[in-house]
């Protein structure tokens, strides 16, 4: 016979522990190790008001509720809440806030946030100043009476700018306005903002959480009461839910995040390492680098700096001859899957961004965004180093 909670975890577990076995529990029927796809809309209840705490599949899902309890406790929040993407994610946070309320957020954040920002959500008398956050006194300075939110993005995506979590938390803290931060470039391997202040993470867990490039979803991990709550009715109320089997998906994703994270940073330093070194190639912008800027802060607040990179290759025609010589790395949007993809930001990821913009956060026309993956380092070194002779 099955005995219930074979598999439990101590208060006390560590950090692998949690993402392979924290919110599941072996199947109550059969004793299934894996927490099964429940794909049902709905649920047959025993008697008029009794029925066993599950109503209705976009309500209550259990493969759904698993994978929310799993990776708020990877992230060290309290409760998380799955969306159809990461956009569905953000565009739950920013149901929180009012008309009339501003928000300040990183300058360099993803092209996809900034369009949802400026082209829906100012239709809703809600202003937005986008702020260099590795700046902490510009976001001090840009807070008005009226900030609600300080939506912060370490790191930049592409050119891997850092803001210090830890005085951001202090500086949210201090002016009364909500810290959230989208985790989506790192993954909770790297680093855990709630443990430096933040009160909400976002992901687009179509990227590392998930891992392996075959869903598209977004979660939100909250902390305080009132959040949690708001995130929970709002989740029911406009439905953008995750559906159960990409859920199972993002659920099996995580069991392996320790061990990916470990092989995509490693693979990460050691192209960053390759293409400072190549003649063809003007800088590398990877916080594990010591050239780095901010390569001081990288070593307090990330562990291993993730697969995550860019650089300089001078002008577009070079960035092409690049691109359309590899063969092995994937040209392709997205990223955080196991297998390494090289896209260009300025016409991919960052088009929706107009050009003047896209200029004064230095993403060029020359400049091209690695993904790296978890393949053998000296082929994907092999790939790029013959690409670079076709420069
Ligand atoms: N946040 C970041 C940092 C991203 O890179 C992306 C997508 O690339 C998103 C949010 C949006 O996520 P999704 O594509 O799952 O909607």
């Amino acid at each position: 016979m099955y005995r219930s909670g074979i598999v439990k975890l101590q208060p006390n577990a560590r950090f692998n522990t949690i993402c392979l076995h924290a919110g599941q529990e072996p199947d109550p029927t059969t004793g299934a190790i894996i927490t099964p796809i429940y794909q049902t809309s709905t649920y047959v209840q025993d008697g008029l008001g009794r029925h066993k705490g599950f109503e209705y599949g976009r309500t209550q899902n259990p493969t759904r509720m698993a994978l929310e309890r799993n990776v708020a406790a990877i992230e060290g929040g309290r409760e998380g809440f799955a969306f159809a993407s990461g956009m569905a994610a953000i565009g739950a946070i920013a149901t929180m806030l009012k008309s009339g309320d501003h928000v300040v957020v990183s300058d360099n954040t993803y092209g996809g946030t900034y369009r949802l920002f400026e082209q829906v959500l100012t239709r809703y008398q809600l202003s937005f100043s986008y702020v260099d956050t590795s700046d902490l006194a510009a976001v001090d300075r840009a807070i008005t009476p009226s900030t609600r939110l300080l939506f912060v993005e370490t790191p930049t995506n592409p050119t891997m700018q850092l803001t210090d979590l830890a005085a951001a938390g202090e500086l949210a803290r201090r002016r009364n306005v909500r810290l959230a931060v989208d985790n989506t470039f790192a993954s909770p391997f790297i680093q855990q903002p709630i443990a430096f202040g933040a009160d909400l993470v976002v992901h687009s867990t179509t990227k590392y959480l998930n891992g392996h490039s075959d869903s598209v979803g977004g979660i939100v991990i909250a902390t305080r009461d009132d959040d949690i709550a708001w995130l929970r009715f709002v989740q029911n109320a406009e439905g953008a839910i995750l559906g159960p089997f990409d859920s199972w998906l993002v659920l099996r994703g995580t069991k392996t995040l320790p061990i990916r994270m470990q092989q995509h940073s490693a693979n990460g330093l050691a192209l960053a390492e390759f293409l400072s070194g190549h003649p063809k190639v003007a800088t590398v912008h990877y916080p594990g680098l010591p050239s780095h800027p901010q390569h001081a802060l990288a070593k307090r607040q990330m562990r291993g700096c993730g697969g995550m990179l860019s650089f300089e290759m001078g002008s577009l025609d070079a960035a092409r001859r690049l691109l359309d010589n590899v063969h092995l790395l994937a040209l392709a949007e997205s990223l955080g899957g196991v297998e390494t993809l090289i896209s260009h930001p300025a016409t991919m990821t960052h088009a929706s961004l107009p050009a003047a913009r896209r200029a004064a956060l230095g993403i060029t026309d020359g400049l091209v965004r690695i993904s790296a993956g978890i393949e053998d380092i000296e082929d994907l070194k092999e790939d790029l180093g013959r690409a670079l002779d076709c420069v």
